[in-house]
């Protein structure tokens, strides 16, 4: 699952940092990364995996075609033979994947105050209502469009001979094939989607959320798919060498998955977040004192509070923790400034409930176990999809775009999962700040700058509310701040 929390999200800063380990908070509508699933970022990258058998690759045709009683007999001995090999492999994704079942099921907290039903016609007006609905209307085709030709391109993927073909011709020893494979995926893939990121910055600036140029965006976007790029060559690389050389390599490619998924959440704040923001200390003033002293009394010793330069890009509001032991910190964006001191308090006290029950850290550790998840099941899934792609082991370069195809399935299917745990997270933290502060009114006071500021959706239907819902939505936290106060006999706002 994803460590990162947003509050605020839409916009670049989203997918700028979409699959990385930050952590977010506030409000929230589908933005186009979220929308797009384009979730290959380290986290899937890191979910790498496997090829069966033999370092050299059989062409399924091999297999296909030997004819013959002996041709028969061979591939019947080849059959049992894969059935031994993979008998492990299963047992132990089986073994991980309850392990991954009880790591969630103790560390979510499923059992946060609950709201009465949302009503959004009581805390918003019948403008800001329209305007959020024009905003999800605006955005729901291109967010859908990006899903489908995600899935389309990944089930090309996984299930054609498409990137057998394209990477055949590549020239070159191993290593170099598959740089250049994930680089000739990658510029593909891109080059699909290019469009559609263009649809929604226009859509973004035309509803005043977007403060970019289009060089800026072009820079902002390139610089992303490098980073994911450099993270996918990394991984695929270790991938096959790992493939030719180990037979079993399912086991050292889930502890390397894991150990990657760490090692890039726990740098994430120092090494990946300045690529794409400034960061500053909050200067002096009674702002930055009353934080720190908030932190103090919350017991979550906090240094310093970082600003964000996001106005560079966005109007929207957000703030979030961001890695773990000596790289955690607290960043609030600079667009958040504007607002009352109070309610910046507000959304602070909400990231210290983040970094109270060290939510990043147990993100990271399920991300980590689902990546070795991943390892596995690429290493069992491989063999099925040999014949339909014409690549035979992970030991093949050419495999390069079968794993990613995979990945991004994965990923897909992880999505609402991660988003039920999510909105859990999320609620506990709100129920922070409230216990923190003992200011429902000003809370809801927040919660209303931040819908109504990043046009989050206001009444998410059923199918986005699954698909995209990292947190609840507006009108949901503000009917449980309302049945927080009723609880602690504080007048209801
Ligand atoms: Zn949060």
């Amino acid at each position: 699952m994803s460590d990162r929390e947003d509050i605020g999200d839409a916009t670049r800063e989203e997918e700028v940092t979409d699959g990385a380990m930050a952590a977010v908070c506030a409000a929230g509508h589908p933005d186009e990364d979220a929308a797009g699933g384009e979730r290959a970022g380290p986290r899937e990258t890191a979910a790498a995996s496997e090829t069966a058998f033999s370092p050299e690759p059989v062409a399924p045709e091999t297999v296909a075609s030997a004819g013959g009683a002996g041709g028969e007999r061979r591939a019947e001995a080849a059959e049992s033979e894969d059935a031994a090999s993979t008998r492990p492999a299963a047992i132990a994704l089986i073994l991980l994947g309850l392990v991954i079942l009880a790591v969630t099921a103790f560390s979510t907290p499923w059992q946060v105050l609950s709201g009465g039903p949302p009503d959004p016609a009581r805390d918003f007006s019948a403008a800001q209502l329209a305007r959020a609905r024009a905003f999800d209307a605006a955005t729901t085709l291109p967010s859908y469009i990006a899903l489908a030709l995600t899935i389309i391109i990944a089930g090309i993927l996984v299930a054609t001979p498409f990137s057998a073909r394209v990477l055949g011709r590549l020239k070159g020893p191993w290593w170099v094939r598959v740089v250049l494979g994930t680089l000739v995926i990658t510029a593909l893939v891109e080059l699909v989607r290019w469009p559609l990121g263009i649809w929604v910055e226009t859509i973004l600036r035309d509803f005043g959320l977007s403060t970019q140029d289009w060089a800026a965006w072009a820079g902002d976007r390139l610089k992303n798919l490098g980073v994911e790029a450099v993270l996918l060559c990394v991984m695929l690389l270790a991938l096959v060498a790992l493939a030719r050389k180990v037979r079993r390599w399912w086991i050292p490619a889930a502890v390397g998955a894991f150990a990657l998924t760490v090692v890039t959440s726990f740098v994430y704040p120092v090494v990946f977040e300045p690529l794409f923001n400034d960061f500053s200390s909050m200067r002096e003033g009674p702002l930055r004192t009353n934080l720190l002293e908030m932190a103090e009394r919350d017991g979550v010793p906090v240094e310093d509070v970082l600003v964000a330069d996001a106005s560079r890009r966005t109007t929207a509001l957000n703030a979030y923790v961001s890695g773990f032991g000596a790289t955690r910190r607290i960043v609030v964006y600079d667009t958040l400034l504007q607002a009352p001191q109070r309610e910046v308090e507000l959304v602070v006290a909400h990231e210290l409930g983040h970094a109270k029950h060290d939510d990043v850290l147990y993100g990271t550790l399920v991300g980590a176990l689902g990546a070795g998840f991943g390892a596995i099941a690429l290493f069992l899934l491989i063999r099925p999809l040999r014949r339909r792609t014409g690549i035979a082991s992970i030991a093949d370069p050419r495999s390069v775009g079968v794993v990613m195809g995979l990945m991004t399935f994965g990923s897909l299917f992880m999505g609402p999962a991660q988003n039920v745990i999510s909105r859990h997270i999320e609620a506990r933290a709100d129920v922070h700040a409230l216990d923190l502060t003992g200011d429902p009114a000003m809370f809801i006071a927040m919660q209303k700058r931040l819908a109504i500021t990043n046009i989050s959706d206001l009444s998410p239907d059923a199918v986005e509310y699954v698909l995209y819902a990292s947190h609840p939505s507006g009108p949901e936290r503000i009917a449980m701040a309302r049945a927080w106060a009723k609880l602690n006999g504080v007048p209801e706002p």
